[in-house]
């Protein structure tokens, strides 16, 4: 191996004369450091704030990926821990019960012939089918209430989970 090689200056473009034994220096014409890189028996010069970078997107991504790891985390979290809601619309469905056996009632009418029957179930009927309507209304809105800032919470995490992503997927 010879005891020096001559290289450009990847910053300035003047002819280095580079000892073989040396790993960082600075140009002496423009003053940037640089890192001599000793690949097989190729040897090239690389700035050192470049190296520096690579370093820095090697610990970006690390970080993004444990963020991301603990976003997930934290929206298997709220998901346990937001209200069971699987009850709520009950008082509708009951409401719309109500208005189912009215109905049938409305036909014993119409088989019996009873006038009066028939125009009462009818009205009973529809009373209660616009109050199944109107309390399935309010229940979902109701459920919808409690559970915007749980979903608002997680809708935040997931667009910072694609955030890290993209810096993931940077190079
Ligand atoms: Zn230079």
């Amino acid at each position: 191996m010879p005891e020096f090689v001559t290289l450009s200056c990847p910053s300035c473009g003047a002819k280095l004369q580079i000892g073989s034994h040396v790993d960082r220096f600075a140009c002496s014409h423009c003053g940037n450091e640089h890192v001599v890189q000793r690949d097989g028996g190729i040897v090239s010069l690389a700035p050192v704030i470049e190296q520096i970078k690579q370093v820095q997107s090697g610990v970006d991504k690390t970080a993004s990926e444990l963020a991301i790891a603990r976003l997930k985390e934290e929206i298997q979290e709220i998901r346990r821990s937001m209200p069971d809601t699987s009850n709520e619309g009950c008082l509708a469905k009951v409401g719309m019960g109500l208005s189912g056996i009215a109905m049938f009632a409305c036909i014993g009418g119409i088989m019996t012939g009873d006038g009066s029957t028939i125009a009462m179930a009818v009205v009973v009927s529809l009373i209660m089918f616009a109050v199944g309507v109107w309390l399935g209304l309010k229940e979902d809105q109701n459920k919808n209430a409690r559970l915007k800032p749980y979903r608002e919470a997680i809708a935040e995490k997931e667009n910072e989970i694609e955030r890290h992503k993209k810096l993931v997927n940077l190079d």
